[in-house]
């Protein structure tokens, strides 16, 4: 049976394009359908090692106006594909700006028995597609070529020729082409010259959760669970958090969790700290991460005496908020 490599198109400056070949900041991403970009690059075919080559676009964004309703839509496709036989690999374009909040959630989402056997490799550009140094093609090649290299599964993301987990994956920089980050354990391998040299082993999969909400039946416009992202920083309190606790308006859901990107290891102002303790004692979930680029949240040995009183999350603050929700969805 002839194999199929799908791409999926969903926006983001890969798709964007400028009033001249010269502007890499003030574009509109999220303009051109992805057959028109996969059509654009002549060296692709090179990458299929004879599969064919599939696209829909799934929905035309800036990734920074994503929201769950989007992650839900694209995990129904990703679903809907990877679960034919002659699907071999998903190949997704998407804006930079969010791309690990999404790569996060299918590594969740996705049934683990699909993505044992294939990969879902995210891939996105620093600038639009009109730029006459656009690096969208590039990264394009590069993540075929991962999504075709023999053993890839898993959800991954390729930029800059670096390949990278949803799990880890951290954008780090507004401008830089290399715009993305693995932190301490560093990304899982690159592509050079239509080559995968891979560091160590594939990631492993990540723990999956698969609900019914998210069965191909629900509706996408679904209420998802509000949960909210708060910084502590000198000077903070908590009125924030008491302004979100407030009885919320019609149109409003209810505030089910706080994640609060916390200083160092974790830590929070004592003032905002003692608002999230009434949240909690109102049935809010609180949970704790770091505001560090790098490095996770260091639990204390346990204490039986004094049990921790708020949860921490090893995760990033973006990730932690998805993985809540998830938690949330059928609590
Ligand atoms: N704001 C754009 C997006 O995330 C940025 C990008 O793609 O680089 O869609």
């Amino acid at each position: 049976m002839q194999q199929r490599v799908v791409f999926l198109g969903t926006g983001g400056t890969i798709a964007g394009q400028a009033q001249s070949s010269e502007d890499n900041v003030s574009y509109q991403a999220a303009q051109i359908e992805v057959g028109q970009l996969l059509e654009a690059i002549p060296g692709l075919k090179g990458q299929l090692r004879g599969a064919i080559l599939h696209s829909e676009q799934v929905f035309q964004r800036n990734s920074k106006d994503l929201d769950p309703s989007h992650w839900q839509q694209l995990q129904g496709r990703v679903v809907h594909y990877l679960s034919q036989a002659d699907v071999q690999a998903i190949v997704i374009t998407h804006g930079t700006d969010t791309a690990e909040e999404t790569a996060y959630f299918l590594a969740r989402t996705v049934p683990a028995a699909l993505l044992r056997l294939k990969p879902v490799v995210l891939t996105c550009a620093m600038r639009p597609a009109t730029s006459a140094q656009s690096d969208g093609p590039q990264n394009m090649v590069d993540a075929l070529c991962v999504a075709t290299s023999l053993g890839a599964h898993g959800v991954l993301l390729v930029c800059s020729a670096t390949v990278h987990s949803a799990l880890r994956v951290q954008k780090v920089h507004p401008y830089r082409l290399d715009a993305f980050d693995s932190g301490e354990a560093g990304p899982v391998g690159v592509v050079e010259e239509g080559q995968l040299r891979l560091f160590g082993a594939w990631p492993e999969l990540l723990e999956t959760v698969v609900h019914h909400a998210l069965s191909p039946l629900a509706s996408p416009k679904r209420d998802w669970p509000r949960v909210e992202i708060v910084t502590s920083h000198a000077g903070a309190n908590g009125a924030v958090v008491r302004a979100m606790c407030a009885q919320p308006s019609a149109s409003e859901s209810p505030l089910r969790g706080i994640v609060i990107a916390g200083t160092g290891n974790g830590d929070i102002h004592h003032d905002l700290e003692q608002a999230l303790h009434d949240a909690q004692s109102k049935g809010v979930r609180v949970i704790r991460t770091s505001r560090c680029a790098t490095g996770s949240v260091v639990l204390a040995q346990p204490n039986n005496t004094e049990p921790p009183l708020l949860e921490a999350s090893p995760l990033s603050a973006v990730k932690a908020r998805i993985a809540l929700m998830l938690e949330l969805l059928e609590a």
